[in-house]
């Protein structure tokens, strides 16, 4: 049917019902799937817990009824709908460890770079068998 577009959604809700004045907190998972035949609404627990349940209608009204809310949900979001961007599948690359010659902090100043260090003369690095030699002097 034209006029019934598939839905696929699926987020979280937190929710406040007062049940005569007891206030009580609802935070779930929700996921959405409504077609031409069938509306189907998954509820789960935000992370672990108990395991979710279906609640799925056949029934033409009800399937009206989800799709008036979906749209509802479109036009009173804040920001303009989007698609959310896919994941990128492969992990970003661990930084490459650096080479073994690279200058190290000065350990006379701490890498401070000060002038009057006779090891650094004032940079605050020096080569890794330099530091090596300091360290073991002063020991
Ligand atoms: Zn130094």
């Amino acid at each position: 049917m034209p006029d019934e577009p598939p839905v696929n959604a699926e987020g979280a809700a937190f929710f406040r019902s007062d049940e005569e004045g007891r206030p009580r907190e609802l935070n779930n998972r929700h996921d959405w799937k409504g077609n031409a035949d069938y509306f189907q609404w998954k509820v789960a627990p935000l992370t672990d817990g108990p395991k979710p349940e279906v609640i799925a209608s056949p029934h033409r009204e009800v399937r009206r009824f989800m799709r008036k809310v979906y749209q509802a949900m479109e036009r009173t979001n804040p920001k303009p709908v989007r698609a959310v961007p896919k994941p990128i599948g492969k992990k970003p690359k661990a930084m490459p460890a650096p080479p073994p010659d690279a200058p190290v902090p000065c350990p006379r100043c701490f890498g401070q770079g000060l002038p009057w260090c006779d090891l650094c003369t004032g940079d605050g690095f020096v080569s890794p068998r330099e530091a090596r030699g300091f360290l073991e002097q002063h020991d």
